[in-house]
C-alpha cells in the first residue's frame, strides 16, 4: 500500500498524527498542509528547465529557508510523506499544464550508490518517483540506471567538476529493460547546475530513451529570474 493511500493515512494518523507537510503541526489525517501554510507556501518555481540532454525539467520550489530543512529531513529520513506526496501533486499539476504528462511512458530515478542506500534505508529519489508516478497513473522502473562506486557527493564540487564528476558516475544498469523509443520521467531532489539530470539523460538516450524529461521536488534559486535566462522557458 502507498502511503497516497486514503486506507494508510486513515490507519497511520491513529499511531503517529498526521502533520502538515511544511510547518510539521498537527493536521487532520486526509490533509497534506495545515490552513497557514496553504496560505502562505514558501516560493514556487514553474519553469521549465531546459538541462542539456533532457527535453526539460519541472519543479516545485526553490532551495532556500524552510524547503533546505524538508530536503534534508526527506533524505535523512522522518515522516516526510507529505512533503514528498505535496511536491509530486505540483509536479504532476506542471507537467500536465505543459502536456508532458500524457506523454510520460516510465517514470524512474537518479540512483543512490547501494552503500548509502543501506545506510539511509531508503533513496528518497526513488521514493518522489513512486510519488509521482502515482499521481501520473504511470509505471514506475527504478532499475535503469545504476551509480558508480564513488560516493563523492554532488553539491561538494564546483561547476566543471560537478560535470565530469556526473558523466562519469551513472551508468546503465546490466539487465535494464527495453526503453527503446520510450519518454522517461527521471527524478532527482534537487536541481542545482543541472549536470546530474543531464548525465543521466544522456544514458537513458544511448540506451535508446526517445525523450527524457526530469522534475525535482526544489530547483536552485539561480533559476529564480527565469525571464532573463535562455535555457529556461517561463
Ligand atoms: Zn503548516
Amino acid at each position: 500500500m502507498l502511503a497516497t493511500d486514503p486506507r494508510y493515512k486513515y490507519l497511520m494518523d491513529i499511531i503517529m498524527p498526521n502533520s502538515c507537510a511544511v510547518c510539521g503541526k498537527v493536521i487532520v489525517w486526509d490533509k497534506l498542509v495545515c490552513d497557514e501554510c496553504a496560505a502562505d507556501m514558501p516560493d514556487m518555481f514553474d519553469g521549465l528547465i531546459l538541462a542539456e540532454n533532457t527535453e526539460g525539467a519541472v519543479g516545485v520550489f526553490y532551495y532556500e529557508g524552510a524547503v533546505i530543512g524538508l530536503i534534508y529531513r526527506s533524505k535523512h529520513g522522518g515522516a516526510v510523506n507529505n512533503f514528498a506526496e505535496l511536491c509530486a501533486e505540483k509536479l504532476a499539476e506542471r507537467l500536465r499544464d505543459r502536456g508532458i504528462a500524457e506523454n510520460i511512458d516510465l517514470v524512474t530515478a537518479v540512483p543512490m550508490h547501494r552503500r548509502k542506500r543501506l545506510a539511509r534505508g531508503q533513496n528518497h529519489a526513488e521514493r518522489a518517483a513512486r510519488f509521482v508516478a502515482d499521481k501520473l497513473s504511470r509505471p514506475v522502473d527504478l532499475s535503469l540506471l545504476e551509480r558508480s562506486g564513488d560516493t563523492t557527493e554532488q553539491h561538494k564540487l564546483e561547476k566543471e567538476e560537478r560535470r565530469s564528476h556526473a558523466e562519469n558516475v551513472y551508468k546503465a544498469a546490466k539487465h535494464h529493460s527495453d526503453i527503446k523509443g520510450k519518454t522517461i520521467l527521471i527524478c532527482d531532489d534537487v536541481i542545482t547546475t543541472g549536470s546530474t539530470i543531464s548525465a543521466c539523460a544522456e544514458r537513458l538516450k544511448e540506451m535508446g530513451a526517445a525523450k527524457v524529461y526530469a522534475c525535482s521536488a526544489a530547483v536552485s534559486d539561480v533559476y529564480r529570474d527565469s525571464k532573463d535566462m535562455d535555457h529556461i522557458i517561463p
